[in-house]
């Protein structure tokens, strides 16, 4: 089989540029996202070039041997426009957030162009079988006449969860300073329950669900004031966006009457970080959290709730001491795993007290389970398959039009 490359396209790159205003400097900055996590993942096991939106040059590319991989709902016109420029090209596309229903879908006038673009691809991947049921209802009801110009091809379809870097989490928890932080976090928190959410600021994400999920859980269960403690994080996102801004406000508003209303000189109930954190900081936190509430009201798949499960694999709150006469270092009080709250629409209140009471046995089986996917279903895993089938449906195109 021919080696050829790998081009990735999305609109996305993992780096963000800012420029200084007085000094006209610039600064680079890796950004944090589930494509980013994901790609980040398999760069040691697959060769690839990353074209972002500012880079996409069709006109001078040198093409036709490579694989061109697209990504994500802004750049659904792109297997067309390539197709028309190299008809033989080979052309995947991804999609990383869900696909609407086919009620929704026909609502939107640029209905037709967007599957147009899309049918020109070899291959289409989605997360889910839902996303891809949806994409085919929407091609019976909705595709265009027109497609059929250039469809004398199959387009195949497929379902590709995503996944991370299982190893790399492990290797970050291990690292001593990670481990100190988290002795120094266990014993910040001693004696209350720790629930964390990691999100940017989206709308999708269901922020203002998740604390007055809080709001209602502090309201109804007086006991619990207290002893349980929110670190949200809440990484900002697309800020030259009002709603965006708005939803921003928003938390805030709910971040300030929580610790308000419950809060004491010595306790809050909601730690908001509105800013991204490092990977040690953040691996560190889920690893000594106990419930990872994640209320998206939409998500395309969500790899922090994979991050969550893989983070408490690791042996939780780890508090180190050192045997006599130099014996090597030994870990205590593990209280075992920590427990997932992964709602597909808004968190509720019930969810809530449920988790915060789960024996140690049903969580160490729930975990397992968890635990199970997430190091089967990795990064790699996934652009691996998604690759293997490129590469197969590209192949089959060639034969039958040989
Ligand atoms: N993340 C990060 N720094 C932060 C917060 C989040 O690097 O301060 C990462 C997080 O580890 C995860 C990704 O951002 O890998 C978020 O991916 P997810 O699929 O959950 O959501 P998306 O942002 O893609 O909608």
């Amino acid at each position: 089989r021919e080696k050829s490359r790998v081009v990735v396209v999305s609109n996305r790159l993992p780096i963000s540029a800012q420029r200084n205003l007085e000094t006209g400097k610039w600064t680079f900055k890796m950004s944090s996202g589930g494509l980013v996590t994901a790609l980040q993942g398999v760069r040691h096991e697959m060769d690839f070039m990353w074209i972002g939106w500012m880079g996409v040059e069709v006109e001078e590319a040198e093409r036709d041997g490579d694989h061109v991989w697209v990504h994500d709902y802004q750049l659904m016109q792109v297997p067309y426009e390539l197709r028309k420029l190299h008809p033989n090209c080979r052309v995947a596309w991804f999609l990383h957030t869900p696909f609407p229903s086919s009620e929704i879908y026909r609502i939107l006038p640029v209905r037709k162009q967007l599957l147009q673009g899309l049918l020109a691809a070899d291959l289409v991947g989605f997360h889910t079988y839902d996303y891809a049921r949806h994409f085919l209802s929407a091609c019976r009801l909705s595709a265009p006449q027109e497609a059929s110009e250039l469809n004398n091809r199959f387009m195949s379809l497929g379902v590709y969860p995503i996944g991370i870097d299982p190893d790399h989490v492990a290797k970050t928890l291990r690292k001593p300073w990670v481990q100190n932080r988290i002795k120094e976090l266990s014993e910040t928190f001693a004696g209350r329950k720790i629930l964390l959410g990691v999100d940017r600021l989206d709308y999708i994400k269901g922020m203002p669900h998740k604390l007055l999920g809080l709001e209602l859980f502090l309201n109804r269960y007086p006991d619990w004031r207290g002893k349980v403690t929110l670190i949200q994080v809440g990484v900002p996102s697309r800020t030259e966006v009002a709603e965006y801004r708005d939803l921003g406000s928003q938390v805030n508003e709910l971040v300030g009457r929580i610790n308000g209303n419950y809060g004491t000189l010595e306790y809050s109930p909601v730690h908001y970080i509105n800013q991204s954190i490092s990977q040690d900081e953040l691996f560190a936190i889920y690893n000594v959290a106990d419930v990872c509430l994640v209320t998206s009201v939409r998500d395309g798949m969500n790899l922090v709730s994979h991050e969550y499960v893989a983070a408490q694999s690791e042996p939780r709150h780890p508090l180190t001491v050192t045997g006599d006469g130099g014996a090597p270092a030994t870990r205590v009080n593990d209280d075992g795993p920590g427990v997932l709250i992964l709602s597909e629409f808004a968190g509720s209140a019930q969810s809530l007290s449920g988790a915060l009471a789960l024996s140690r046995v049903e969580r160490e089986l729930r975990q397992h389970k968890l635990y199970r996917y997430v190091v089967v279903h990795t990064a790699a895993f996934w652009a691996k398959s998604f690759m293997h089938e490129f590469r197969e449906v590209c192949d089959g195109q060639q034969e039958s039009t040989r």
